[in-house]
């Protein structure tokens, strides 16, 4: 039995440069192993790789150097058997205009090499909420419509793994539940879900494991628990009876004074207390009207992990 549902070793790909534009290191020897069964997301500011690396395991592009195992089979050993094991839904919107929903389906179930027999498109077509598009002209298929169709096309053959590249970016609050609700679905039937997203607290909220790309690097990867606790800074907001002025605090705490007046109190949650930052507070005769924290989230980490390389 394989433990990993994917495992990528020092994974290179260099775009040559067109029109003179110089040759574009994508990805710079990515390592990662994708635990079977999990909500696996991939982050990463614009232009990290994140659409490169989802689209050579999808097999739609091709990897310069490096070794992909989907499902145990080595992409350039089993090409159709690790091609098998994965569903992708791009991040572009690219539908063949002339297939309704049940059209689309069936020809990708065909491209799969799906016996007619084994095919659900109906079944797929009802998971996604389009069982009442099924024989629709495509061209009048919304956006939210086509994304959906694209998620339904991903699943066609039943696959082990399903990755799904921003299946959130620019969509509207009810079809963002609706997916996350099918792939919280998909995945308690033990399915293994990788995803990009912008949108941290999405991740935060749905993924089990995080990998943090910057530059075509694997900059963090860790359990979504641990990454948030990795950062153990804590900013305690005082807003004072009377305007205060910057006063001497202990080592271990930062003391900054916003333009409103509040005092930030900067600590590392490990090594200084509340208590000890109340106290150099109440030291400087200051008196607290109103006290909150502030704690770090999955946006600090990245923050703290992607600036300034
Ligand atoms: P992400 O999905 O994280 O935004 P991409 O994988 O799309 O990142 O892109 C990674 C880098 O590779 C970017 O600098 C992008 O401009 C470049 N790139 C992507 N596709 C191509 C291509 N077909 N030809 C040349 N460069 C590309
Ligand atoms: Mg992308």
């Amino acid at each position: 039995m394989i433990h990993d549902a994917i495992q990528i070793q020092n994974l290179r790909k260099t775009y040559a440069g067109s029109k003179g534009a110089p040759p574009k290191d994508a990805l710079k020897g990515i390592d990662l192993s994708i635990p079977k069964g999990s909500i696996f997301g991939l982050l990463g500011p614009n232009g990290a790789g994140k659409s490169t690396l989802i689209n050579i395991l999808a097999g739609l592009v091709l990897k310069t150097s490096g070794k992909v195992s989907i499902w145990g089979f080595d992409q350039d050993v089993n090409p159709r058997q690790s091609r098998a094991s994965i569903g992708v839904m791009p991040q572009e919107l690219n539908l063949d205009p002339f297939f309704s929903p049940r059209e689309a389906l069936n020809v990708q179930a065909g491209l799969y090499g799906v016996p007619k027999a084994e095919r659900r498109s109906d079944e797929i077509l009802e998971l996604v909420g389009l069982s009442d598009k099924a024989n629709a002209y495509a061209r009048t298929l919304s956006g939210g419509m086509r994304r959906r169709l694209l998620l339904g096309k991903a699943l066609v053959h039943h696959p082990h793994i399903l990755v799904l590249d921003e299946p959130t970016a620019g969509v509207d609050i009810e079809l963002r539940q609706m997916l996350w609700a099918n792939v919280r679905k998909l995945n308690e039937q033990g399915m293994t879900i990788v995803l990009t997203t912008h949108y941290l607290e999405e991740a935060e909220e749905m993924c089990d494991e995080i990998a943090i790309i910057n530059h075509g690097e694997v900059v963090a990867r860790d359990t979504t628990a641990h990454l948030l606790g990795s950062i153990d800074q804590k900013t305690m907001i005082i807003e004072p009876e009377c305007k205060a002025m910057k006063f001497a605090v202990p080592n271990g705490i930062d003391l900054a004074i916003d333009p409103k007046g509040a005092l930030r109190l900067t600590y590392r949650a490990s090594k200084t207390s509340a208590d000890a930052v109340l106290e150099a507070v109440r030291n400087a005769d200051v008196i607290i009207r109103d006290v909150r924290t502030e704690q770090a989230d999955l946006e600090d980490v990245f923050l703290e992990l992607t600036r300034s390389r």
